[in-house]
């Protein structure tokens, strides 16, 4: 037993064991667990056995192999960003957090690529990459708060997506530590490295359930020298998708950002005391456009020819156009901060370009079947397929199950996913299934099996 700030906290045979092993700032318990938020999304304390903070793999490899030998379940957490409850902890788990193992350690000028630990925050990489020259293009609105090791167990998407492709595209090699201790070290540096299976897919977007991602080599950009930022207006759906096939075609491959926004997502944002609204809030549609380009003169003569040419065709209604990089926040900020329309159900589907126009009508109308007063905010990355959803009234736990049959319901018959980005964690288990064939899960499940037999790792995540 010891005395924590107050608490008494009863030691387990496991961490003592772990203590052993690391320094005792390296444990949390009692109260300094408690003292932190289960997650972005839930401010309630933290419920976990301690918190362990492994400062070197070599550590993180100690630290499970006392959890595997002992059976003692852990639970992986990064910037506790995640949307879909995978690093939330209950009170007979361990917490592993990789928040000291932080740093950028190397960075590769000519091949173009960072060596970086898994608890570096997303937008001190980006800036530190910046200040050296370079773009890593993965950007998120959670940027302040995610960590790498987060975004490649989600297999993180985001607002550059389009340009640049998912954390899957963005990651060479990586280090990660299995469930019995084993390290497995697959830094790759290359572009091309063809020598059996790609083990580093393994762990990416596998939700913590199969290794501890500890390091990884990122691919790295040029940083683009100019950038063009318009948010405009649309009258119709056929006109949002219209005027992306252009810049798509038009734009010689820089258009780097689409996103959408349905008329009630913009206009609750803009409501009086929030967001400066930077155009009228009565059009139907809004779409954030943003390319990235290294001349800055004939980008922006051939951005802004492509908008008065939409603008002549009546495809584009109105528009803004982002003069400076206080202008281009403005515009941003519409699209990543939502909180008016918080609490609600948060939903991150995909399906085809052709089918969305059908799934939004068909679940507006089942939303106003269920209540009169429901609201689906819309908005979303409409160029990778990735639809957002917020669902009011939000009524804790009560209305969960009846929301999710109508947002996951509509899709059947659509071809589209329950989760686009966000994963699945422990909130969307049941509906892995609606996604994903009975061949595929079982598969799935012989490699957690196989990999973490005694289902320590983030068990009951992903797949029951
Ligand atoms: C405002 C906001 C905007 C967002 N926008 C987007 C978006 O556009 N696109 C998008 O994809 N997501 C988005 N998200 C969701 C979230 O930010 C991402 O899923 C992010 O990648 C999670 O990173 P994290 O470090 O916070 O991970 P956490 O939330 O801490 O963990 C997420 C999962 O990864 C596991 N994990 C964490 N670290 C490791 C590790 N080192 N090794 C193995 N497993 C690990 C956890 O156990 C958990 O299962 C958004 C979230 C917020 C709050």
């Amino acid at each position: 037993m010891s005395l924590d700030s107050g608490f008494i906290v009863v030691m387990s045979k496991v961490i003592e064991l772990i203590q052993a092993q690391l320094s005792n700032e390296a444990v949390l318990l009692g109260a300094d667990v408690t003292a932190r938020a289960t997650s972005y999304w839930d401010p309630s304390p933290t419920q976990a056995l301690a918190i362990v903070r492994p400062e070197t793999t070599e550590q993180v490899s100690a630290v499970l192999k006392i959890c595997h030998d002992q059976d003692q379940a852990v639970v992986l957490a990064g910037g506790l960003t995640g949307v879909v409850e995978g690093a939330v902890a209950g009170p007979d788990d361990i917490v592993i957090s990789l928040e000291r193992m932080n740093q950028i350690e190397v960075v590769d000028e000519l091949d173009n690529t960072a060596v970086v630990q898994a608890g570096a925050i997303l937008q001190k990489v980006q800036e530190e990459l910046d200040d050296k020259g370079f773009l890593f293009p993965l950007d998120l609105g959670a940027r302040g708060s995610c960590t790498i090791g987060g975004n490649i167990a989600t297999n993180a998407g985001g607002v550059n997506v389009l340009r640049y492709g998912m954390m899957r595209n963005l990651v060479l090699g990586l280090e990660a530590v299995l469930a019995d201790g084993t390290i497995v070290s697959s830094m790759n540096q290359m572009l091309k490295n063809n020598t059996g299976y790609d083990l580093k897919q393994l762990f990416i977007g596998s939700e913590g359930t199969l290794g501890v991602v500890t390091r990884a080599v990122l691919r790295l950009y040029p940083l683009p020298s100019s950038r063009q930022t318009v948010l405009f207006a649309a009258n119709s759906f056929a006109a949002v998708t219209t005027v992306l096939q252009r810049m798509n075609a038009e734009l010689a491959g820089t258009l780097s950002a689409y996103e959408v926004m349905w008329n009630n997502y913009y206009k609750d944002v803009t409501a009086e005391g929030f967001h400066r609204p930077p155009l009228e809030r009565n059009h139907p549609f809004y779409v954030l456009a943003e390319a990235e380009g290294v001349d800055s003169e004939s980008d922006i003569e051939r951005f802004e020819r492509m908008l008065a040419s939409a603008m002549e065709q009546g495809t584009i209604v109105d528009a803004v156009i982002a003069r400076s990089e206080a202008d281009r926040q403005a515009l941003w900020i519409v699209r990543e901060e939502f909180e008016p329309l918080l609490p609600a159900y948060l939903y991150d589907i995909s399906l085809p370009k052709r089918h969305m126009e059908v799934y939004v009508e068909k679940l507006t109308q089942q939303l106003a079947d269920w209540r009169d007063d429901s609201v689906g905010y819309i908005f979303g990355h409409i160029a990778d397929g990735n639809l957002h959803i917020f669902v009011t009234p939000y009524d804790e736990g009560s209305h969960h199950d009846t929301v999710d049959k109508i947002v996951y319901g509509c899709l059947a018959g659509l071809s589209g996913s329950v989760s686009a980005e966000h994963g699945i964690g422990k909130e969307k288990l049941q509906w892995l299934s609606s996604s994903r064939s009975q061949s595929e899960i079982d598969l799935m499940r012989q490699l957690k099996n196989m990999i973490d037999p005694k289902n320590i790792l983030n068990s009951g995540k992903v797949i029951s």
